[in-house]
């Protein structure tokens, strides 16, 4: 008796989480076409993003330098290999576009199985199955800066938040370059030499490709790719590539390798460089 009555109430939370996705899905989708007289919602976030930065309180010495306006440019940060705690250092220093990796899929009737943004998980416990939800989040200026983050909750929001701090804290810069055999101009549309990562099972190869190739590579990979500013590529994988958070990993770890690296060897990391000298 007590088993069963565990079950149903199981089964109703899980129905009524399955809504609460839904819902919020559709506040996403629909909030880039409403507007509302002269600003749109998507003005309204700027200026909420912007009064948010400024009612920031640094926590780190890193932060209240920046706050301060004494580091004006990321690079000096990357340059010394500080490390970033703070979302909001990232957030006053580069203009940032952001976006969700799919690394999910849908529940329910009519074969469900569908890619969404929230990986759905259960806990089973006696009191019923208490659901999990994760995220992945990409980041990027579409100029060389890009930075992927996983999160995940109890609720669908406060992981996509999880997920957007974490890939706004991994920011990394890479180098491109045209490394191709085909192309050889010195316009920065593809990347300097071919680079390879991994994660779990998941391998990939990005390989340098000539002008107007456009990205050869698995779809949810093309966002970070195109966040990054990069136009062109090859690419090739090995292993269990159906898992996407493991293939979005080896997709940042390979282009993590182009950090710092220049087709000439100069203008490496220098890691230890004293931050007051680079300001
Ligand atoms: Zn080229």
């Amino acid at each position: 008796m007590a088993e069963e009555q565990a079950k149903q109430i199981g089964k109703e939370t899980e129905e009524s989480k399955i809504e609460e996705v839904k819902e919020s899905e559709d506040i996403e989708k629909n909030e880039p076409t409403q507007e509302l007289g002269e600003y749109s919602i998507e003005d309204a976030r700027k200026a909420r993003e912007e009064e948010k930065i400024a009612s920031w309180v640094p926590r780190t010495r890193l932060g209240k330098m920046v706050k301060n306006g004494e580091i004006k440019n990321i690079d000096a940060i990357l340059n010394a290999g500080e490390k970033i705690l703070e979302a909001e250092i990232i957030d006053k220093l580069v203009r940032l576009k952001t976006d969700l990796i799919a690394i999910g899929q849908s529940k329910g009737k009519f074969g469900g199985g569908k890619k969404r943004a929230w990986r759905q998980t259960q806990r089973k416990t006696a009191e019923g199955n208490v659901p999990t939800f994760a995220c992945m989040a990409v980041v990027g200026d579409e100029g060389g800066y890009v930075g992927v983050g996983y999160g995940k909750s109890k609720e669908t929001l406060p992981a996509k938040e999880k997920a957007l701090r974490d890939a706004k804290i991994n920011l990394i810069r890479i180098t491109r370059g045209c490394g191709s055999f085909d192309c050889s101009c010195k316009n920065l549309h593809s990347i300097p030499f071919k680079v390879k990562g991994k994660c779990g099972s998941s391998e990939m190869i990005l390989m340098p490709a000539p002008k107007g190739t456009g990205l050869v590579i698995e779809d949810e990979c093309k966002k970070i790719l195109g966040f990054a500013g990069i136009k062109d590529i090859y690419s090739k994988t090995f292993g269990q590539t159906r898992t996407k958070i493991n293939l979005a990993k080896a997709c940042f770890e390979a282009l993590k390798k182009t950090e710092g690296q220049t087709r000439k060897g100069k203008g490496g990391r220098g890691i230890g460089k004293n931050l007051s000298s680079l300001r």
